[in-house]
């Protein structure tokens, strides 16, 4: 198991912002465009863009920054993106990388990433495209990605823990919407997902995780990616 350490202890209430993604707008309300990224953002070298809002409450929230209401993010339009990434596309198609959408919650903003994606292929982009995501959105939102000229080459679905109990009381929120997903993604395409199941301390335990990867493996799900969250020492819970 690796480690990894996580920023905060508290947060700022859920943000309401985007409101919603299914249906438009065209723009991406980004707090970081980061390149180079090797091995924790998909394959090959990636460029990762994290999305503002997230509809989950994490204890350990790993990017406050991507709920604070004071905070002013960029929004690129699907143009301005592909002319920041593009950039990197030698090495995109030399390792097998791509652009991961990231955040906060990526899927909130999920009709930009669908117009994005037709849009570099139209240009003849040869990249991978991953998410990285909670799964605690809107079923449609995560359709809009599932569609056969679409899909996603790699779901990373930080699934927290399988047990309801546990995943409310890190989260806030019910389990249902993620659960719901979930399953819906492993019986399309369980090869292109990997799981990310935490140690999380004072939350769930070793037997609790193992819990989880075995219920994740009788879905289908073979990539499973089990880590430990590292709190900073006077963030300790
Ligand atoms: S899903 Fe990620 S961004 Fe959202 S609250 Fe949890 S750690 Fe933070």
């Amino acid at each position: 198991m690796t480690e990894r350490e996580t920023t905060a202890a508290s947060r700022p209430a859920a943000g309401t912002f985007p409101a919603d993604a299914a249906s438009g707008p065209t723009t991406f309300a980004a707090f970081a465009v980061s390149r180079h990224r090797l091995q924790f953002d998909g394959a090959g070298i990636t460029t990762l863009v994290t999305g503002m809002g997230c509809p989950l409450k994490c204890r350990y929230c790993l990017n406050p920054i991507c709920a604070d209401p004071d905070y002013k993010p960029r929004r690129f339009t699907v143009g301005e993106l592909y002319e920041t990434v593009k950039i990197d596309s030698l090495y995109f198609e030399a390792t097998g990388g791509g652009v991961t959408f990231g955040g906060g919650e990526p899927l909130l903003q999920a009709a930009f990433i669908r117009d994005f994606i037709l849009y570099a292929r139209e240009r003849g982009a040869r990249w991978r495209f991953a998410v990285e995501t909670s799964l605690a959105v809107p079923e449609e939102n995560l359709g809009l990605l599932t569609e056969p000229e679409i899909l996603i080459d790699e779901f990373i679905v930080d699934v927290k823990d399988m047990d309801a109990e546990v995943y409310r009381r890190y989260t806030e929120r019910e389990p249902e919407r993620m659960r719901k997903n979930l399953a819906r993604l492993a019986a399309l395409c369980p090869e292109r997902i990997t799981a990310r199941v935490p140690l999380i301390p004072g939350y769930n335990t070793e037997a609790g995780c193992d819990c989880s990867e075995r219920e994740l493996r009788g879905m289908g799900i073979a990539s499973i990616d089990r880590f430990r969250y590292i709190l900073p020492k006077k963030k300790k819970a």
